[in-house]
């Protein structure tokens, strides 16, 4: 499997911060963007609530799918990056691998850290869980506990990830939050991604 430290070594090195000519960030074959945890998750809930209360979940479900979008490309690039030729792709022998690879990535973006991967390759299905998803404390902090699962970007993430393991296109698989710290007050969510199709609903 992935040595975890290597990879958290290696991207360190990498120095997440805009490059001299650019200013920008280019990492991965993509443009990564550091920003306050603030300003992430209060703009998704000022998207939410500019739909009103009665187009709440309609909402909530574009926030999940434009996260799944976006892990799409952005896991994509990382994947076909040629950081991840180095460092990754000599021990990809399989498709649990090649997760354990993408997630020792992630796990150094700041956004929580996956942990408790369950991977059934007969149903295609995954599980994992969050630790401190980087909503679960802001949301707590201004609201106090949710009244439902509340972190759109990681549940898009469950879906993109299945994208690219198993399937051939975007939304082919769906992510779920099935437990959420906002709403338990654990230090960890757990979410869940199968191949069934509900987008907005439908
Ligand atoms: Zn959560």
């Amino acid at each position: 499997m992935v040595d975890h430290d290597v990879v958290r070594e290696a991207v360190s090195s990498l120095g997440l911060f805009g490059d001299e000519t650019t200013g920008l960030l280019h990492r991965f074959g993509v443009i990564l963007n550091a920003s306050p945890v603030n300003y992430l998750v209060g703009r998704e809930l000022d998207f939410i609530n500019a739909f009103g209360g009665a187009s709440k979940s309609l909402s909530e479900k574009v926030l999940i799918d434009a996260a799944q979008w976006c892990a799409n490309a952005t896991f994509q690039g990382i994947m076909d990056s040629s950081e991840w030729a180095q460092l990754i792709a000599p021990t990809v022998t399989s498709i649990p691998t090649r997760l354990d690879g993408l997630t020792a990535i992630i796990n150094c973006l700041g956004w929580g850290k996956i942990a408790d991967v369950q991977l059934n390759e007969d149903t295609m299905e995954l599980q994992f869980k969050v630790y401190s998803s980087y909503y679960v404390n802001y949301w707590l902090d201004r609201f106090g506990k949710a009244d439902h699962p509340i972190c759109y970007m990681w549940t898009g993430v469950a879906g993109g990830i299945m994208d690219l393991m198993y399937g051939s296109k975007v939304n082919e698989f769906t992510g779920e939050e099935v437990s959420c710290g906002a709403v338990t007050g654990d230090d960890f969510c757990v979410f869940r991604a199968r191949k069934v199709r509900k987008k907005f609903g439908l």
